[in-house]
């Protein structure tokens, strides 16, 4: 069946100005790192893709390598792009990065202007698109020197095949280093992706400050912690879970680790009249320089519970006295 956006898709959504800079994203943005690969359905691929642009969600986050197998996300996104989202490409705001794992040898991997540059030229064939708007390094690269690696985001802007760049998973240090380098080239760096949620601060010694002086928003993926900063485990693994599936960055232990919190958590959010995830969402909006949180969903079900996140954004101290004892 033909897509036709819903009308009043703007209405409901959040929209939050990414550090200082042009761009505004929706308050939650979603990631295809998990449920877009040639190994899940493309159907359910779809009807998630759908309901998040019909809830306002307008930021879509990829990387060369999600699927599995590698590249699958960008494929199938590109063919559900084609088939329901060209009409719509200037409302939309589309990412892709390099820097993890890609292809075999030497120049399929981590920060060199030979890996960057070849790596976005795939990311663009597959997602059948002429540009990204957001280019990132997916990770710092201690071996190649950070200037050969912002010289090659320069450039790639310079080309037209993305509009902005970010980066992901740089500490402060580097962070104020790349963004002198980009600053020097006039590259508009706009984002940092970091992981960022309840159960993890890392952020909170000194990035979130660095991106807040740089004028560079933090965009906080993992946010409910892969599915554990919800009532997915509280009675224990189901077998749909990201925890019980073979190929998987979560571990069960991790789960049951953290279980006493995760229903300490629950106690609180229900006080609150919300579900965990959606308390785990709106604390994250409340963090200072945190202009959108990346989630992750394997169904429209899930989509929708943690968009409502938005109708419940305020917390009392108390209430963040208690989630700071149980993070
Ligand atoms: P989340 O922490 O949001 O986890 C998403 C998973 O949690 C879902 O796939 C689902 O798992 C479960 N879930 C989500 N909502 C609910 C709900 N309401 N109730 C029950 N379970 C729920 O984020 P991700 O870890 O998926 O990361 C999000 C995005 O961030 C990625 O897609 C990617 O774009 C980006 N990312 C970037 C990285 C980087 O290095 N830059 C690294 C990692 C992620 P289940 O399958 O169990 O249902």
């Amino acid at each position: 069946k033909d897509y036709h956006a819903t009308a009043d898709r703007y209405e409901t959504m959040k929209y939050n100005r990414c550090g200082k800079s042009g761009v505004l994203l929706p308050a939650l943005s979603l990631g295809l790192w998990h449920n877009f690969g040639y190994v899940d359905s493309l159907q359910n691929a779809r009807e998630i893709l759908r309901c998040a642009f019909d809830l306002g969600i307008t930021h879509f986050d990829l990387a060369n390598n999600y699927g599995p197998p590698y590249g699958s996300a960008e494929e199938n996104f590109g063919q559900l792009f084609k088939k329901d989202f060209k009409p719509y490409r200037d409302e939309l705001f589309i990412a892709s990065k390099a820097g993890f794992d890609m292809w075999p040898g030497p120049y399929g991997n981590y920060g060199s202007r030979k890996y960057l540059i070849s790596s976005l030229d795939q990311s663009l064939k597959r997602m059948g698109l002429d540009y990204v708007d957001i280019f990132y390094h997916h990770r710092p690269d201690p071996d190649t020197p950070l200037e050969e690696t912002m010289i090659a985001l320069s450039d790639i802007v310079r080309q037209g095949k993305a509009l902005y760049v970010g980066i992901s998973n740089y500490q402060a240090k580097e962070t104020v280093e790349a963004s002198r380098l980009l600053k020097d080239m006039k590259v508009p760096f706009i984002l940092h992706q970091a992981r960022y949620s309840i159960f993890d601060r890392w952020v909170e010694d000194g990035l979130l400050e660095t991106l807040g002086n740089e004028g560079v928003g933090c965009i906080a993926f993992s946010p409910l912690a892969q599915g554990m900063l919800t009532n997915k485990y509280v009675n224990g693994i189901p077998a749909d879970s990201r925890a019980a599936k073979d190929f998987t960055y979560l571990d069960k232990k991790e789960v049951e680790r953290n279980l006493s919190k995760i229903k300490n958590l629950t106690d609180i959010a229900n006080q609150r009249g919300q579900k965990l995830s959606q308390m785990a969402i709106a604390w994250l909006l409340n963090r200072p320089n945190v202009a959108s949180v990346l989630i992750g969903a394997s169904s429209t079900k899930q989509l929708k519970e943690n968009v409502g996140a938005l109708d419940h954004l305020q917390f009392t101290e108390e209430e963040l006295k208690r989630i700071d004892a149980n993070s």
